[in-house]
């Protein structure tokens, strides 16, 4: 675990035992003040350990995994997992933050991402991506990934965009932030 007080893994130790637990649950169980609860949940939800509730805090599991490039929300239609060498995953919202996530990463062992139109997960050099279509689901410029090119291509044709594969994709969304950015 990352840097975390004994306090905090005591904390961490009983959510994962109850699923979740209440302000005063915790001060009872560590016999801490109510502000110092306060500030645990407030810091194990921060570090991703937790997920914020009324009044108190539940396992992460029970809330909706965040993106871990833009914290948005991610969804089962366009989620993009990468897999690290350690053995840590990292979720992302959509083939767009999950491909400047693994431009920030390093030590990358697998990447998954999930085909728009049957839902099942592909390897993300094995998809192919149609970018900057009309279909804007969560990030823009939009990336959509597809198993087939030819799934890909007949998208474009109703909903406008540019197919790529993997290596095309990531050039182009580098391309296009680093002009956003200027
Ligand atoms: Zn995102
Ligand atoms: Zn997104």
């Amino acid at each position: 675990m990352k840097n975390l007080s004994p306090r905090q893994q005591e904390i961490l130790k009983l959510i994962k035992q109850k699923g979740n637990l209440s302000v005063e649950e915790i001060q009872k169980a560590i016999g801490i003040s109510q502000a110092t609860a306060y500030r645990e949940i407030q810091e194990l939800s921060r570090m991703g350990l937790g997920a914020k509730i009324p009044g108190g805090i539940s396992q992460i599991e029970n809330s909706p995994t965040r993106c871990v490039q833009c914290r948005g929300e991610t969804n089962a239609r366009t989620l993009f997992i990468i897999e690290l060498k350690d053995g840590e995953k990292l979720s992302a919202c959509c083939s767009h933050c999950g491909m400047m996530a693994l431009a920030n990463n390093p030590n990358v062992s697998t990447a998954m991402t999930v085909d728009f139109i049957y839902g099942k997960m592909l390897n993300v050099s094995q998809a192919w991506y149609v970018l900057n279509s009309n279909v804007v689901l969560c990030c823009s410029p939009s990336i959509l990934s597809f198993s087939s090119r030819e799934d890909a291509i007949r998208f474009t044709q109703g909903f406008e965009g540019e197919v790529m594969d993997f290596p095309n994709a990531q050039k182009n969304l580098n391309q296009m932030m680093t002009l956003i950015q200027l």
